[in-house]
């Protein structure tokens, strides 16, 4: 029988449907799974064989090596987070936006900001932030669901991609993938008054944009809270604290009041005091 490489993009029941070159098979995982204990997720890498090629019908026979696992949504091998914030309407919260980048940096998730809502008034405040998240590290597209202005640099940042959106509600992230996808996507408020009772068991599924490009059709890092992260592992979600790190004069050196730390140093320099002021405030609950 042949062996198929491909991805799995929906779970229903116990079946997974696995997309390869261009189809999508309903396939069976095999009992040696459950033996192992490994549950095949959405996002999974997998090999199945085709059981029937005229009905789309196969097995799945290897679940390949996790690049990592994202908890809510429950999906694997997530390749890059969109965080996606409104400019205005509603207002940009800074606090918040580097929240969801440190949340993303601890998953392992490398995260792309996107900031939608350009053709309002005040839209280009949004240049003064991608310069700003530009200099630490971030890749930052400018864009309007709307005009559609910014959305190839959008579609050439997400292609061969596995992307999960992330931010905010109101910001844009349905009207966004009903830019870049054929599915339609439901926007605005009457969509969430219809959706609030079915979050509990709906499970999340990959849209496709393309052959090897994806995107997750439910939000990430809804948890928005970064009081579940080690306190000792936050400066590293700091990217422009890293280079630094290694020259505090002690080893756990948390980077607040300690003498001779090499952040605090670079604070107004290579650190912007705003956001040492908000790595304090993620650190402050634990240490005041
Ligand atoms: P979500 O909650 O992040 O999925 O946001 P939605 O996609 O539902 O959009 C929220 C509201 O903002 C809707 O009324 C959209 O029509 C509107 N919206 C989305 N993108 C844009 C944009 O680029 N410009 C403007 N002016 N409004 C937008
Ligand atoms: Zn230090």
């Amino acid at each position: 029988m042949v062996t198929t490489q491909g991805r799995i993009v929906k779970g229903v029941g116990g079946s997974y449907e696995v997309a390869a070159d261009g189809a999508v098979y309903t396939c069976a995982a095999k009992g040696i799974f459950r033996l192992r204990g490994i549950t095949p997720l959405i996002g999974d890498r997998v090999e199945f064989e085709i059981t029937h090629e005229a009905d789309q019908e196969g097995n799945v026979t290897n679940i390949l090596e996790r690049t990592n696992e994202l908890k809510r949504p429950r999906v694997a091998n997530i390749d890059q987070a969109l965080i996606v914030f409104s400019v205005t309407r509603p207002a940009i919260n800074i606090d918040l936006l580097d929240r969801f980048l440190i949340l993303a940096e601890s998953e392992g998730v490398e995260a792309v900001l996107v900031l939608n809502k350009c053709d309002l008034p005040k839209g280009d405040e949004a240049g003064e932030l991608r310069c700003t998240y530009e200099a630490i590290g971030y890749k930052v597209v400018k864009m309007s669901a709307f005009t559609r202005d910014g959305l190839n640099e959008l579609r050439g940042l997400i292609g061969g991609k596995v992307s999960v959106l992330a931010g905010p509600s109101g910001v844009g992230k349905s009207s966004i993938v009903n830019c870049i996808s054929k599915r339609l996507m439901e926007t605005g408020e009457l969509s969430r008054k219809i959706d609030r009772g079915k979050h509990t068991t709906r499970h999340a599924e990959l849209i496709p944009i393309d052959d090897d490009t994806f995107i997750v059709d439910s939000p990430g890092f809804t948890a928005l809270t970064t009081d579940g992260l080690e306190p000792g592992r936050i400066a590293g979600c700091f990217r422009e604290f890293r280079p630094y790190l290694a020259g505090c004069r002690f080893n756990d050196c948390k980077h607040l009041r300690e003498p001779g730390c090499a952040i605090k140093a670079q604070v107004g320099d290579d650190i912007s005091a705003e956001r040492y002021e908000r790595y304090k405030g993620m650190m402050g609950n634990r240490y005041s």
